[in-house]
């Protein structure tokens, strides 16, 4: 397996990066999570964009342009012979000294690995928790931005781990839904279809994005607002997005059964939908 690292790609055990690279010592980088679907990355320009303004709302001066970005992202999938796969996209502010003062990284560190991962079927479903942990407000550090601190997600999802399940839900500071430890969430109660806003404690997934145009396109009604556990709990369906995930039916939260374990027919038909257009939005390798 060759993996990109900052201009060269190397095999993996000569991947490596400094420990005074402010990315390990602070959590001090920006990321991206993408899929490739029959030989085309799901979504490149999109998953660049939202990787570029993650790193300037933390001031990362990115230096290569987005055409380059892209072209290492391309260029990690086609040297290692990928059709569908998973490729983690990181940039950190780079190496400094341990302080944490970003002046002293004077260059940022790039990588890029691809590995093979095949498409799901969406035929099993998830159980959830709603977590204890709060997700981060958005004005001490706005889960729109990517970044590479996930201890946030990291606590909720220790927790879903003791409770033998899939996946936690977070809830905002106001009490408000606000999304999984790594994917968006649904909800779809008498036929309308609806999602935290993007202004609140959530990141703008892109699978989410994705989920809500074939919606409209379906003909659904779909709404961004606030969402309270109430809703989760009282669904006719429920779903979580992301490029891992997907587009999953939860059977379970916080031990009530949804739509008695099954994948309501709402989920069911963008599911199918998704899967139709997977493997045909994006940049195609060639
Ligand atoms: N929320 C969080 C916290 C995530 O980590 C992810 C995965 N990137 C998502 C939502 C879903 O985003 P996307 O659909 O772009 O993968």
């Amino acid at each position: 397996m060759k993996i990109y690292v900052n201009g060269e790609f190397v095999n993996k055990e000569d991947a490596k990066v400094s420990v005074y690279d402010h990315g390990l010592l602070y959590g001090d980088g920006v990321f991206e999570g993408i899929r490739a679907y029959e030989g085309v990355i799901f979504k490149l320009k999109e998953h660049i964009d939202r990787l570029y303004e993650s790193a300037i709302s933390l001031d990362i001066k990115i230096d290569i342009s987005r055409e380059e970005m892209s072209k290492v992202v391309i260029d990690t999938v086609k040297i290692n012979e990928l059709n569908d796969a998973y490729i983690r996209l990181v940039v950190t502010r780079g190496v400094g000294d341990l302080g944490l003062d970003p002046r002293k990284c004077l260059k940022p560190t790039i990588f890029c690995i691809a590995e093979p991962m095949n498409p799901l079927l969406g035929d099993q479903g998830i159980k959830t928790i709603v977590s204890g942990i709060r997700r981060l407000p958005v004005d001490v550090l706005n889960p729109a931005v990517k970044s590479l601190n996930y201890l946030n997600s990291i606590l909720a999802k220790i927790q879903a781990n003791a409770a033998g399940v899939n996946e936690a839900f977070l809830l905002d500071r106001n009490g408000y839904v606000a999304e999984g430890t790594g994917d968006n969430v649904f909800v779809v109660k008498n036929g309308i279809i609806r999602t935290p806003p993007v202004s609140t404690s959530v990141l703008r997934g892109i699978t989410r994005d994705t989920a809500i145009e074939l919606a409209i396109e379906a003909g659904y009604t779909v709404l961004e607002e606030n969402l309270t556990l109430h809703d989760l709990y009282t669904a006719d369906e429920l779903f979580i997005t992301g490029t891992a995930a997907e587009l999953i039916h939860v059977i379970e939260i916080d031990g009530r059964i949804i739509n008695n374990g099954e994948a309501g027919e709402i989920t069911k038909d963008l599911l199918s939908r998704f899967i139709e257009i997977r493997g045909k939005i994006g940049a195609k390798i060639e």
